[in-house]
C-alpha cells in the first residue's frame, strides 16, 4: 500500500537527508512523497525522484506539511531539524513535532531513527494499524 511520505530537512541536515534517501531510494520510490520547498527541489535534483514541493519551511512549507497531518493525508515524516542552530520559523518547527505527538504519526528526527523506521517489517508490510486519536 502506498504511503505520503514527507521529506524535510534543514540546511545543514539536507547533505544528511540527500544521503539517506540515496539509500533508501528503492523503497522511497514505492510511496508519495511531498517535501518543503528547498528540500525537495534539491532531492528532485539529486536522486531524480518525483516529489511534491511546497512552500519552503521558513515560509510555511512546515505548516503545509502540518496541515497534512491535520486533515490525515501523511503517513509518515522525516524531519531533520537541526539542534544546534537556531531557525527564524522555530515556532513551525515546534507545531509540525507537536502535530505528530497530537495524531501519533510515525516521525523521523534523525537518520538512525529513520533507518529504523523506513526498513521496520510494520512499515514495509503493512502490518501497523496507527492508532488515530478520537479527539
Ligand atoms: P526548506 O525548509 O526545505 O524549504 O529549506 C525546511 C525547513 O526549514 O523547515
Amino acid at each position: 500500500m502506498q504511503k505520503t511520505i514527507a521529506l524535510v530537512a534543514h540546511d545543514h541536515k539536507k547533505p544528511d537527508l540527500v544521503k539517506w534517501s540515496l539509500a533508501h531510494k528503492t523503497e522511497l520510490t514505492k510511496h508519495k512523497l511531498v517535501a518543503t520547498g528547498t528540500t525537495g527541489g534539491i532531492l528532485q535534483k539529486e536522486l531524480d525522484l518525483d516529489i511534491h514541493c511546497f512552500k519552503s519551511g521558513p515560509l510555511g512549507g512546515d505548516q503545509q506539511i502540518g496541515a497534512l497531518i491535520a486533515e490525515g493525508k501523511l503517513d509518515c515524516l522525516i524531519f531533520f531539524w537541526d539542534p544546534l542552530n537556531p531557525a527564524p520559523h522555530d515556532p513551525d518547527v515546534k507545531a509540525l513535532l507537536r502535530l505528530c505527538s497530537v495524531w501519533n504519526l510515525p516521525v523521523a528526527c534523525n537518520v538512525s531513527t529513520a533507518d529504523m523506521l523506513l526498513t521496520s517489517p510494520l512499515f514495509i508490510n503493512n502490518d501497523y494499524q496507527r492508532d488515530i486519536p478520537d479527539l
